[in-house]
């Protein structure tokens, strides 16, 4: 029996020499309306769908290739004698080959003077379903959807006889992403339309099928951005889109970016903790045995910084604290629960945004960053070294209290864009410095702000985010009044580092991890 193919394609790029080559490499083949018609001009034999099922296209092409003589074709099981009797049974050929394209829904989408009946038309049905039907019979069925796999269908063809069992897989792997891109757009545009159904906000109800639409926002980052806020179906417990707001005016895109660091922040520590961002850094993060000794702590280490800032707490927020917080201003408090009373001296201040969220240690699968017509996707940075991993590398010992000082400046680092210097002690950050393209500028900034807020460092412990890569830093770290540093380890100076801690007679701890923030 001839091998058959189908073929019926919008963007008809290529397809003509490459239903020639299938004809000479001895395939039959069945094909749609418009490309049967422009295959037949070019001298290509083909037999249309519509005489082969005995069944017209009909209302206007909505209905082609739906016909059971079409998917039975592709579905069948080759391997399945059942199968293969049913198809006899109905007279019914093998379909070997699919070659389909879907209609351009996006393209049509895309021009300005686009109607809703011309979008809704250029939905694919027939299309889908074939290569859905193509792709999970891969196992005897190839189907191509990209014109730029013709040449390889065809080498493999000639050279092979078969498209091989790796290749079907691929392009099966293939189809499932083209039919949910296709999906995700249709989606993306019906979701997007306002009552009148033309487009009413650039951001579409649900994104790429996944995202459900939070809030439009008045704008992004900055004034002239348009900015929209997602969240996942089902929101994993703890994780901050979770949230329910209580009070206050409508968050604002950078609320939510900085609410997201300081609440995860927060819950990252197990004794009650309060932290405060500012521009995605924390200006001030503190442990105590409740929260209005963490939120006293925290605002002490940078209180000029702290205006405007977000604060969040992994613990109630009960009404000393609530008195505390009310006395600053703040953007946004976030945190599991509010005893009444601190929500009612809180809510009496109009703008501020009280955010209630549930606890939890649930993270995202994945972190994810844009780029130029790409995507960087990581897993999230939750790992933290545990104090038995801690080496020691200098002659000098710390103390119990000093590796204890050093694990909450650690921890405190991870979230401090980097370079990231942190000074603290006894469950207090004394000094952040952020975002520096230097280690050394971190430290002496971390260092200044310690000053203007009437902290000292003598006795105090460091943290770098990443190693020392010479000892200027360090130097600048003892200067400062440091005792013991923190730090990852691993630079090709690191004995010309020890050095300097032995010199400076400090005691220093190798984590073997790295806390880089971007
Ligand atoms: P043609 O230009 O050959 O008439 O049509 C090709 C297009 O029709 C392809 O994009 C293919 O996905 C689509 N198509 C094939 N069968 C059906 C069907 O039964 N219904 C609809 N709506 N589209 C189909």
């Amino acid at each position: 029996m001839k091998k058959q193919a189908l073929i019926s394609v919008s963007d008809k790029t290529g397809i003509v020499e490459f239903s020639k080559e299938l004809v000479s490499l001895g395939f039959h083949l069945l094909s749609t309306g418009g490309t049967a018609r422009l295959l037949e001009k070019e001298g290509v034999e083909v037999e249309e769908v519509a005489d082969y099922t005995g069944f017209p296209e009909m209302l206007d092409g909505r209905v082609k290739t739906l016909h059971p003589k079409i998917h039975a074709g592709i579905l069948a099981r080759r391997d399945c004698p059942e199968h293969m009797k049913a198809l006899q049974e109905h007279g019914i050929d093998p379909i070997d080959l699919v070659v389909v394209n879907l209609y351009p829904f996006e393209q049509t989408i895309a021009r300005p003077d686009c109607t809703f009946a011309q979008a809704i038309e250029n939905i694919d049905i027939g299309g889908p379903t074939m290569i859905r039907a193509a792709a999970k019979n891969h196992a005897s069925v190839a189907v191509v959807v990209d014109p730029t796999d013709y040449s390889r269908i065809i080498e493999e063809i000639r050279n092979k006889g078969e498209v091989t069992a790796e290749t079907r897989l691929a392009l099966a792997k293939k189809v499932f992403a083209h039919t949910a891109r296709y999906d995700g757009a249709i989606t993306n545009y019906l979701t997007s339309l306002g009552e009148d159904n033309k487009p009413a906000t650039r951001f579409p109800q649900v994104l790429n099928r996944q995202w459900v639409k939070v809030q439009d926002m008045r704008y992004g980052e900055n004034p002239h951005q348009q900015a929209a806020f997602y969240r996942e179906q089902q929101v994993a417990p703890g994780l901050l889109a979770g949230y329910t707001q209580l009070h206050g005016k409508e968050l604002s895109y950078n609320n939510i970016a900085d609410t997201d660091t300081a609440w995860d922040m927060a819950r990252s520590f197990d004794m009650p903790a309060c932290v405060i961002i500012k521009h995605a850094n924390p200006c001030g993060a503190a442990i105590g045995l409740n929260a209005a000794e963490a939120y006293k702590k925290a605002f002490r280490t940078d209180s000029k910084s702290a205006f405007g800032g977000i604060i969040a707490f992994n613990r109630e927020v009960d009404l000393e604290t609530a008195t505390l917080v009310s006395k600053q201003f703040a953007e946004v408090v976030i945190a599991p629960s509010f005893s009444e009373e601190a929500k009612g001296l809180l809510e009496q201040k109009k703008n501020l945004r009280l955010l209630l969220v549930a606890g939890g240690h649930a993270q995202n699968d994945f972190d994810m960053k844009r780029v130029g017509g790409g995507l960087l996707v990581q897993t999230p940075d939750t790992q933290i070294c545990p104090e038995s991993a801690l080496k020691v590398v200098t002659k000098k010992k710390p103390t119990s209290e000093q590796i204890a000082d050093m694990m909450f400046a650690w921890r405190v680092c991870r979230w401090v864009k980097s370079n990231a210097i942190v000074y603290a002690h006894a469950g207090m950050t004394l000094g952040v410095g952020a975002g520096q393209m230097s280690r050394v500028d971190s430290a002496r900034i971390a260092e200044q702000k310690a000053e203007e807020s009437g902290l000292s460092l003598a006795g105090s412990a460091a943290a770098s985010d990443a190693f020392f890569p010479f000892r200027d830093g360090l130097d600048v770290i003892c200067d400062a009044g440091a005792t013991c540093v923190i730090q990852p380890g691993g630079s090709i100076r690191d004995s010309e580092v020890i050095a300097a801690a032995d010199e400076r007679g400090i005691a220093m701890v190798f984590t073997g991890e790295r806390h880089f923030r971007h």
